[in-house]
């Protein structure tokens, strides 16, 4: 699907997050786990880029998503840093407290989360802290299992198998940003989730609640 997206803005301080009025989707991932290509696959340019310099402040990146036609954006993506670069717990530790804790907990308008993990790697610790928290949050989300192309049917199926099983409650989409596989399904995700969000009257900061 095409659709326009901008730059909206860059932030490493939870004072700063943009006002909350649209439904927002925010991407996590662990460095390297190809979270910039699946942004870049699903909006079908280059924009989003992630910083791998280790121990520098990092942001959240907030892009305006516009469908073509439309007059007005949509939907807000949040590209949250990526964790588990050198030692989990000291990166947790140092940075999710200040701004990406509060993000997750508290932001009225996340509407789903786009977990990333990497099909081609055994489940990582710092995956699992992640999801668990979201789960015990109560915020939906979505496992993406990136880089599918790299496994063949049968290792990929037990991949994938193996996601299902350990997170019974997620949707896993096998996805590869280098053939375009699961784009649509996680497209088709996110739009429901964001019409979802966008009928319901109920404030998502109840929903957390
Ligand atoms: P980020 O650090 O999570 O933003 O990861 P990037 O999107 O920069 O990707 C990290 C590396 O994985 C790069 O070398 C990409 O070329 C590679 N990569 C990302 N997605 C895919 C994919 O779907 N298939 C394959 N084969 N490689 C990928």
């Amino acid at each position: 699907m095409r659709v326009l997206a901008r730059f909206l803005t860059a932030v490493s301080d939870a004072a700063q997050f943009p006002a909350p009025t649209l439904p927002e989707v925010a991407f996590l991932g662990r460095s390297n786990v190809g979270k910039s290509s699946v942004i870049n696959s699903l909006i079908g340019k280059k924009l989003a880029h992630t910083s791998s310099t280790p121990g520098r402040t990092r942001n959240i990146n907030f892009f305006e998503i516009r469908w073509p036609g439309k007059p007005r954006p949509e939907l807000i993506f949040a590209d949250l840093p990526g964790y588990g670069y050198a030692k989990v717990s000291r990166e947790i530790s140092q940075e999710w407290p200040s701004f990406i804790e509060p993000y997750l907990k508290l932001r009225p308008t996340l509407a789903l989360c786009v977990a990333l993990v990497d099909v081609n790697i055994p489940p990582q610790a710092s995956d699992e802290q992640l999801l668990d928290f979201l789960n015990a949050l109560g915020r939906e989300f979505v496992l993406v299992a990136t880089k599918s192309d790299r496994l063949s049917n049968n290792p990929l199926q037990n991949a994938l198998r193996g996601l299902t099983e350990r997170y019974s409650a997620a949707r896993v989409i096998p996805f590869s940003a280098k053939t375009g596989k699961g784009c649509d399904e996680l497209w088709e995700r996110i739009r429901q989730t964001a019409q979802a969000f966008a009928d319901s009257p109920v404030s998502a900061t109840d929903r957390v609640g």
